[in-house]
Protein backbone atom coordinates (compact mmCIF):
# COMPACT_ATOMS: atom_id res chain seq x y z
CA UNK A 1 0.00 0.00 0.00
CA UNK A 2 1.54 2.64 -1.24
CA UNK A 3 -0.69 5.74 -0.75
CA UNK A 4 -1.97 6.91 2.14
CA UNK A 5 -3.90 9.77 3.41
CA UNK A 6 -4.46 10.85 6.69
CA UNK A 7 -7.49 13.00 8.09
CA UNK A 8 -6.75 15.50 10.57
CA UNK A 9 -3.23 17.04 10.75
CA UNK A 10 -3.11 17.72 14.74
CA UNK A 11 -0.74 16.32 17.37
CA UNK A 12 -1.02 13.23 16.02
CA UNK A 13 -2.30 13.13 12.36
CA UNK A 14 0.78 15.21 11.66
CA UNK A 15 3.34 12.55 13.03
CA UNK A 16 1.38 10.42 10.82
CA UNK A 17 1.47 11.62 7.84
CA UNK A 18 5.53 13.18 8.57
CA UNK A 19 6.60 9.43 9.32
CA UNK A 20 4.71 7.80 7.00
CA UNK A 21 6.41 9.84 4.13
CA UNK A 22 9.72 9.70 5.66
CA UNK A 23 9.32 5.58 4.86
CA UNK A 24 8.59 6.21 1.73
CA UNK A 25 5.02 6.44 1.38
CA UNK A 26 3.38 8.90 -0.94
CA UNK A 27 0.60 10.80 1.84
CA UNK A 28 -1.98 13.53 1.34
CA UNK A 29 -2.87 15.45 4.28
CA UNK A 30 -6.56 16.57 4.45
CA UNK A 31 -8.09 19.17 7.27
CA UNK A 32 -11.19 21.11 7.29
CA UNK A 33 -9.69 24.55 6.17
CA UNK A 34 -6.57 25.84 4.11
CA UNK A 35 -5.89 27.94 7.01
CA UNK A 36 -5.09 24.79 9.05
CA UNK A 37 -2.94 23.44 6.37
CA UNK A 38 -0.56 26.26 6.03
CA UNK A 39 0.62 25.38 9.09
CA UNK A 40 1.88 22.53 8.56
CA UNK A 41 5.41 23.70 7.27
CA UNK A 42 5.57 24.23 10.86
CA UNK A 43 4.92 21.31 12.47
CA UNK A 44 7.51 19.68 9.74
CA UNK A 45 9.86 21.99 11.26
CA UNK A 46 9.04 20.78 14.72
CA UNK A 47 9.29 17.34 13.58
CA UNK A 48 12.65 17.48 11.02
CA UNK A 49 14.06 19.05 14.65
CA UNK A 50 12.93 15.95 16.59
CA UNK A 51 14.18 12.98 13.97
CA UNK A 52 17.59 14.59 13.79
CA UNK A 53 17.67 14.74 17.40
CA UNK A 54 16.03 11.42 18.00
CA UNK A 55 16.28 9.15 14.92
CA UNK A 56 20.28 8.08 13.70
CA UNK A 57 19.60 8.13 10.22
CA UNK A 58 17.70 11.38 9.79
CA UNK A 59 19.54 13.06 6.88
CA UNK A 60 18.55 16.35 5.64
CA UNK A 61 18.13 14.64 2.35
CA UNK A 62 16.01 12.16 4.15
CA UNK A 63 13.51 14.90 5.61
CA UNK A 64 13.55 17.00 2.48
CA UNK A 65 12.44 13.92 0.69
CA UNK A 66 9.75 13.11 3.25
CA UNK A 67 8.51 16.90 3.38
CA UNK A 68 7.92 16.39 -0.83
CA UNK A 69 5.88 13.27 -0.24
CA UNK A 70 3.41 15.22 1.68
CA UNK A 71 0.43 16.91 -0.22
CA UNK A 72 -2.18 18.75 1.36
CA UNK A 73 -5.49 19.35 0.47
CA UNK A 74 -8.83 20.18 2.60
CA UNK A 75 -11.02 18.69 -0.37
CA UNK A 76 -12.15 15.21 1.20
CA UNK A 77 -12.78 13.83 -2.05
CA UNK A 78 -9.95 14.86 -4.19
CA UNK A 79 -7.80 13.51 -0.51
CA UNK A 80 -9.15 10.19 -0.71
CA UNK A 81 -9.73 9.69 -4.29
CA UNK A 82 -5.96 7.51 -4.94
CA UNK A 83 -5.99 6.57 -1.18
CA UNK A 84 -4.92 2.97 -0.62
CA UNK A 85 -5.48 3.14 3.18
CA UNK A 86 -6.78 5.93 5.37
CA UNK A 87 -6.07 6.69 8.64
CA UNK A 88 -8.04 9.23 10.51
CA UNK A 89 -6.63 10.94 13.27
CA UNK A 90 -9.64 13.59 13.89
CA UNK A 91 -10.76 14.72 17.44
CA UNK A 92 -11.34 12.45 19.79
CA UNK A 93 -15.43 12.57 19.69
CA UNK A 94 -17.69 9.91 18.57
CA UNK A 95 -20.10 12.17 16.44
CA UNK A 96 -17.21 13.79 15.19
CA UNK A 97 -15.48 10.82 13.82
CA UNK A 98 -18.77 8.80 12.97
CA UNK A 99 -20.09 12.06 10.81
CA UNK A 100 -16.39 12.24 9.09
CA UNK A 101 -16.46 8.19 8.10
CA UNK A 102 -20.04 8.61 6.48
CA UNK A 103 -18.65 11.89 4.39
CA UNK A 104 -15.42 9.34 3.58
CA UNK A 105 -17.49 6.24 2.39
CA UNK A 106 -19.66 8.38 -0.17
CA UNK A 107 -16.51 9.05 -1.78
CA UNK A 108 -13.76 6.49 -1.35
CA UNK A 109 -12.44 3.83 -3.71
CA UNK A 110 -14.31 0.66 -2.30
CA UNK A 111 -10.92 -1.46 -2.33
CA UNK A 112 -9.20 1.51 0.51
CA UNK A 113 -9.17 0.34 4.18
CA UNK A 114 -10.11 2.84 6.70
CA UNK A 115 -8.65 2.86 10.04
CA UNK A 116 -9.12 4.97 13.08
CA UNK A 117 -6.06 6.03 15.59
CA UNK A 118 -8.76 6.70 18.54
CA UNK A 119 -7.50 6.12 22.21
CA UNK A 120 -10.44 5.72 23.70
CA UNK A 121 -13.22 4.88 21.60
CA UNK A 122 -14.07 1.16 19.98
CA UNK A 123 -13.84 0.46 16.25
CA UNK A 124 -17.59 -1.61 16.68
CA UNK A 125 -18.72 1.83 17.62
CA UNK A 126 -17.88 3.21 14.27
CA UNK A 127 -18.10 0.78 11.87
CA UNK A 128 -21.46 0.98 11.02
CA UNK A 129 -20.91 4.74 9.30
CA UNK A 130 -18.25 3.46 7.21
CA UNK A 131 -19.55 1.70 4.52
CA UNK A 132 -17.23 -0.84 4.71
CA UNK A 133 -17.12 -2.50 8.01
CA UNK A 134 -15.49 -5.49 7.10
CA UNK A 135 -12.40 -2.71 5.57
CA UNK A 136 -12.16 -0.90 9.28
CA UNK A 137 -10.41 -1.33 12.20
CA UNK A 138 -7.75 0.47 14.62
CA UNK A 139 -4.28 1.25 13.71
CA UNK A 140 -3.10 3.27 16.89
CA UNK A 141 -0.54 5.03 17.75
CA UNK A 142 1.48 6.33 20.99
CA UNK A 143 2.63 10.26 20.69
CA UNK A 144 6.30 10.39 19.05
CA UNK A 145 5.36 7.76 16.83
CA UNK A 146 9.29 7.62 15.53
CA UNK A 147 10.21 7.14 19.28
CA UNK A 148 7.19 5.42 20.57
CA UNK A 149 6.86 3.04 17.82
CA UNK A 150 4.08 0.77 18.58
CA UNK A 151 1.10 0.49 16.04
CA UNK A 152 -1.55 -1.93 17.53
CA UNK A 153 -4.18 -3.07 15.06
CA UNK A 154 -7.76 -3.78 16.56
CA UNK A 155 -10.69 -5.06 14.37
CA UNK A 156 -14.13 -5.64 15.74
CA UNK A 157 -15.90 -8.62 15.40
CA UNK A 158 -16.77 -8.04 11.38
CA UNK A 159 -13.16 -7.00 10.31
CA UNK A 160 -11.90 -9.05 7.68
CA UNK A 161 -8.68 -11.01 9.12
CA UNK A 162 -7.19 -10.41 5.98
CA UNK A 163 -7.22 -6.63 5.89
CA UNK A 164 -6.31 -6.95 9.62
CA UNK A 165 -2.88 -8.59 8.40
CA UNK A 166 -2.65 -5.99 5.63
CA UNK A 167 -2.19 -3.11 8.09
CA UNK A 168 -0.03 -4.62 10.42
CA UNK A 169 2.54 -5.49 7.82
CA UNK A 170 1.57 -1.67 6.42
CA UNK A 171 2.46 -0.42 10.37
CA UNK A 172 5.69 -2.52 9.62
CA UNK A 173 6.16 -0.26 6.59
CA UNK A 174 5.90 2.75 8.50
CA UNK A 175 8.81 1.72 11.03
CA UNK A 176 6.06 0.69 13.91
CA UNK A 177 5.89 -2.43 15.47
CA UNK A 178 2.85 -4.09 15.05
CA UNK A 179 1.02 -4.95 18.05
CA UNK A 180 -1.59 -7.62 16.70
CA UNK A 181 -5.10 -7.12 19.48
CA UNK A 182 -6.63 -10.17 18.53
CA UNK A 183 -10.32 -8.88 20.40
CA UNK A 184 -11.47 -5.63 20.93
CA UNK A 185 -10.29 -4.26 23.41
CA UNK A 186 -11.04 -0.51 25.46
CA UNK A 187 -7.35 1.33 25.43
CA UNK A 188 -5.57 -1.81 23.16
CA UNK A 189 -2.58 -3.16 25.16
CA UNK A 190 -0.73 -0.36 26.43
CA UNK A 191 -3.71 1.85 28.13
CA UNK A 192 -4.83 -1.68 29.60
CA UNK A 193 -1.71 -1.87 31.56
CA UNK A 194 -0.74 1.93 32.06
CA UNK A 195 -4.01 3.40 33.33
CA UNK A 196 -4.56 0.73 35.73
CA UNK A 197 -0.58 1.28 37.02
CA UNK A 198 -0.93 4.92 37.03
CA UNK A 199 -4.25 4.92 39.06
CA UNK A 200 -2.36 2.43 41.36
CA UNK A 201 0.37 4.92 41.55
CA UNK A 202 -1.99 7.77 42.08
CA UNK A 203 -4.04 6.22 45.08
CA UNK A 204 -0.63 5.41 47.38
CA UNK A 205 0.03 9.03 46.98
CA UNK A 206 -2.90 10.72 47.95
CA UNK A 207 -3.14 8.39 51.05
CA UNK A 208 0.14 9.22 51.83
CA UNK A 209 1.53 5.35 51.74
CA UNK A 210 4.81 7.53 50.00
CA UNK A 211 6.23 10.21 48.35
CA UNK A 212 5.90 10.63 44.16
CA UNK A 213 10.22 10.39 44.22
CA UNK A 214 9.58 7.38 46.30
CA UNK A 215 7.31 5.46 44.24
CA UNK A 216 9.03 6.10 41.21
CA UNK A 217 12.39 4.80 42.91
CA UNK A 218 10.55 1.67 44.37
CA UNK A 219 9.48 0.52 40.41
CA UNK A 220 12.93 1.94 38.39
CA UNK A 221 15.46 0.33 41.01
CA UNK A 222 13.31 -2.76 41.27
CA UNK A 223 12.30 -3.38 37.93
CA UNK A 224 14.91 -1.96 35.61
CA UNK A 225 12.06 0.20 34.19
CA UNK A 226 13.94 3.51 33.21
CA UNK A 227 10.90 5.70 35.04
CA UNK A 228 8.71 5.33 37.20
CA UNK A 229 4.61 6.38 37.28
CA UNK A 230 5.13 10.11 38.15
CA UNK A 231 7.55 10.85 35.65
CA UNK A 232 4.91 9.32 33.22
CA UNK A 233 2.44 11.63 34.36
CA UNK A 234 5.00 14.82 33.85
CA UNK A 235 5.03 13.54 30.01
CA UNK A 236 1.46 12.87 29.81
CA UNK A 237 0.55 16.38 31.16
CA UNK A 238 -1.41 17.06 34.15
CA UNK A 239 -4.65 17.99 32.45
CA UNK A 240 -5.41 14.26 31.08
CA UNK A 241 -5.38 12.58 34.83
CA UNK A 242 -7.62 15.27 35.82
CA UNK A 243 -9.93 15.06 33.16
CA UNK A 244 -10.40 11.52 33.61
CA UNK A 245 -10.10 11.41 37.31
CA UNK A 246 -12.42 14.11 38.62
CA UNK A 247 -15.58 12.77 38.17
CA UNK A 248 -14.19 9.11 38.38
CA UNK A 249 -16.54 6.88 40.72
CA UNK A 250 -13.54 6.15 42.74
CA UNK A 251 -13.04 8.51 45.86
CA UNK A 252 -9.72 7.64 46.04
CA UNK A 253 -9.46 9.74 42.16
CA UNK A 254 -11.52 12.01 43.01
CA UNK A 255 -9.21 13.18 45.79
CA UNK A 256 -6.11 12.82 43.21
CA UNK A 257 -7.79 15.29 40.77
CA UNK A 258 -8.27 17.91 43.59
CA UNK A 259 -4.47 17.92 44.29
CA UNK A 260 -3.92 17.65 40.74
CA UNK A 261 -5.76 21.21 40.27
CA UNK A 262 -5.04 22.40 44.18
CA UNK A 263 -1.14 21.62 44.17
CA UNK A 264 -0.28 21.45 40.83
CA UNK A 265 -2.46 22.85 37.62
CA UNK A 266 -3.55 25.86 39.75
CA UNK A 267 0.39 26.78 40.04
CA UNK A 268 1.25 26.30 36.22
CA UNK A 269 2.44 23.01 37.17
CA UNK A 270 1.15 21.53 34.07
CA UNK A 271 4.18 18.60 33.69
CA UNK A 272 7.18 18.32 31.63
CA UNK A 273 6.28 20.75 28.82
CA UNK A 274 5.71 23.37 31.31
CA UNK A 275 8.62 22.96 32.95
CA UNK A 276 7.63 21.61 35.82
CA UNK A 277 5.17 19.00 37.07
CA UNK A 278 5.92 16.23 40.05
CA UNK A 279 9.48 17.18 39.12
CA UNK A 280 11.55 20.31 37.54
CA UNK A 281 12.84 20.49 34.18
P1 LIG B 1 -5.71 17.30 17.68
O1 LIG B 1 -6.80 18.08 18.29
O2 LIG B 1 -4.29 17.70 17.86
O3 LIG B 1 -5.96 17.23 16.08
C1 LIG B 1 -7.21 17.00 15.50
C2 LIG B 1 -7.19 17.52 14.07
O4 LIG B 1 -8.40 17.14 13.42
C3 LIG B 1 -7.09 19.04 13.96
O5 LIG B 1 -6.11 19.38 12.99
C4 LIG B 1 -8.48 19.47 13.48
O6 LIG B 1 -8.48 20.62 12.67
C5 LIG B 1 -8.89 18.26 12.70
N1 LIG B 1 -10.33 18.09 12.53
C6 LIG B 1 -11.34 18.46 13.33
N2 LIG B 1 -12.52 18.04 12.82
C7 LIG B 1 -12.23 17.42 11.67
C8 LIG B 1 -13.00 16.79 10.68
N3 LIG B 1 -14.33 16.73 10.79
N4 LIG B 1 -12.36 16.26 9.60
C9 LIG B 1 -11.02 16.33 9.50
N5 LIG B 1 -10.24 16.90 10.42
C10 LIG B 1 -10.83 17.45 11.47
O7 LIG B 1 -5.93 15.79 18.15
P2 LIG B 1 -4.85 14.61 18.32
O8 LIG B 1 -4.23 14.68 19.66
O9 LIG B 1 -4.00 14.57 17.12
O10 LIG B 1 -5.82 13.35 18.34
C11 LIG B 1 -6.40 12.85 17.16
C12 LIG B 1 -6.78 11.39 17.37
O11 LIG B 1 -5.59 10.66 17.70
C13 LIG B 1 -7.77 11.15 18.50
O12 LIG B 1 -8.64 10.13 18.13
C14 LIG B 1 -6.87 10.70 19.65
O13 LIG B 1 -7.55 9.80 20.53
C15 LIG B 1 -5.80 9.95 18.91
N6 LIG B 1 -4.54 9.82 19.63
C16 LIG B 1 -3.97 10.91 20.25
C17 LIG B 1 -2.78 10.76 20.96
C18 LIG B 1 -2.12 11.93 21.63
O14 LIG B 1 -1.22 11.70 22.46
N7 LIG B 1 -2.47 13.17 21.32
C19 LIG B 1 -2.15 9.49 21.02
C20 LIG B 1 -2.75 8.41 20.33
C21 LIG B 1 -3.93 8.59 19.66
Amino acid sequence: MQHLTVLGTGVLGSQIIFQSAYSGKDVVAYDLSGDILAKLPERWEYLKAAYRRDVPDASEEKLDAAVSRIRATADLADAVSAADIIIEAVPERLDIKQQTWEKVAAVAPERTIFCTNSSTLLPSDIAPFTGRPARFLALHFANEVWKFNTGEVMGHAGTDPEVFEEVAVFAEQIGMVPIRVNKEQPGYVLNSLLVPFLNAAAALFVKGVASPEDIDKTWTIATGAPVGPFRIYDVVGMMTPYNLSKDSADPTMREFAEVLKRDYIDKGYLGKGAGRGFYSY
